[in-house]
């Protein structure tokens, strides 16, 4: 035996610190990642317990629900997988909001689960007209809809969806299907409120505005969901919210993930004690606003412009950006990441090559977010992609005024 296999380093050495600006998983604060550096222990040790207890509580503050909440050790597809086959039964009726890769992604999973799927296609660019749901939903006089999946924040295309909105639609036609909000890139960096905006359902994950390492999701769940949970028929297990309220954590059908809850209490007083959930919320938005400003100066030249083109729309956690026709965005994502140790997020689905992504979510300030900026401007002019140069300037610009 020669022991550990050798792993050659993928690219030259760079030195300071990986620049990291994926939308999810994203950059995890020290305290947290310290917080995390913990011996194994029992998950039903008092000690440990009174640290679930806390971080339950506080999870539902940033969700803004006084509701039930119920966790996965699994991704986001987990939560997606919990919000479906625990209020739904085989053959129901799901209407989703094309909002690209992650609404079309949630909707091949409801199919591959027995529903049936209603997916309302929209340009991805735009994002859905309410009028077009608000159709839906009036048209459905039977109420055969029995939920409504939302993706609050399209990761794929740097969009945002106005849930509170799907909620009034709901409202003024009456219609009585449940309302599921996907928050997996939207939680901690703008706002969210599941009862106020009546929300049935919302998942969430661990890895993208909470800071922290990939390993649980959530789902929060109002009295009508789990009214419906006692009517759904579907077939379920490890996701079964009625097997975790028997458990004393009354989440997590197996193992708890200890360590990632000592990592979750350091998260949530950074949000809710130090910054403030409002503060976190108006960084994100600061911050999103300057990478609009850079993009948009970019686009002179006809060079890489905003994917999205609905600034009423525009995500504050994520800024897709469209390459020019003949130029591709894994190009200039390759030599951001191999000249400049600068990680970007690279297009999804159909928008494969077409796009690169600035993601601007999580433990991130002005001068990390001006780095990446800088990095990709330099990786733009070596990839040879026509641009408007000084899209930092305007970045700047922007910062200084807000
Ligand atoms: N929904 C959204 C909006 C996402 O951004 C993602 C992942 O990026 C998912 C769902 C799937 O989550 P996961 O990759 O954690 O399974």
């Amino acid at each position: 035996m020669d022991g550990m296999p050798q792993v050659k380093p993928a690219r030259p050495v760079a030195r300071g610190r990986l620049f990291f600006a994926n939308p999810g998983p994203t950059n995890i604060p020290d305290s947290v990642l310290l917080a995390t550096a913990r011996a194994s222990m029992d998950f039903n040790d008092p000690a440990f317990l009174a640290v679930y207890d806390a971080c339950v509580e506080g999870l539902k503050k940033v969700l803004k629900t006084k509701q039930h909440l119920f966790m996965y050790t699994a991704s986001g597809h987990g939560a997606w997988e919990a919000s479906l086959v625990n209020t739904l039964s085989s053959g129901d009726h799901v209407l989703i909001p094309e909002t690209g890769h992650f609404s079309d992604s949630w909707a091949k999973m409801a199919k591959a689960l027995g529903l049936r799927v209603t997916l309302l296609e929209a340009d991805w660019r735009r994002g859905i007209e309410m009028a077009r749901i608000r159709e839906a939903l009036a048209a459905d006089t039977s109420h055969d809809i029995k939920a409504v999946c939302c993706v609050h924040n399209e990761t794929a295309a740097g969009t945002r969806l106005p849930v509170e909105q799907v909620r009034a639609i709901l409202d003024e036609v009456k219609h009585p299907a449940l309302l599921m909000a996907d928050t997996i890139s939207s939680l901690g960096c703008f706002d969210f409120r599941m009862d106020e905006w009546g929300v049935d359902v919302c998942v969430g994950g661990s890895q993208k505005g909470l800071m922290l390492p990939t390993g649980f999701s959530f789902t929060g769940a109002s009295e009508k969901a789990m009214a419906a949970h006692r009517a759904s028929k579907h077939p379920r297990h490890y996701f079964d919210w009625t097997e975790m309220l028997a458990r004393r954590q009354k989440s997590f059908v197996g193992t708890v993930p200890v360590t990632l809850f000592y990592g979750l209490q350091e998260a949530l007083r950074l949000m809710l004690d130090e910054e403030g959930l409002d503060n976190v919320f108006s960084r994100h938005a600061r911050l999103a606003k300057a990478v609009r400003a850079c993009v948009n100066h970019w686009s002179g030249n006809n060079g890489p412009q905003l994917f999205c083109q609905n600034p009423e729309r525009a995500s504050d956690s994520v800024t897709a950006v469209l390459m020019p026709e003949g130029h591709d965005a894994e190009k200039v994502r390759k030599i951001a990441l191999e000249r400049f140790n600068v990680s970007t997020g690279g297009g999804l689905n159909k928008l494969g090559g077409k796009v690169f992504r600035i993601g601007h979510l999580g433990d991130l300030n002005e001068p990390m977010i001006l780095g990446t900026l800088g990095a990709v401007e330099m990786a733009l002019s070596l990839a040879g992609v026509p641009h408007a140069k000084g899209g930092v300037q305007a970045a700047m610009d922007s910062l200084a005024s807000s």
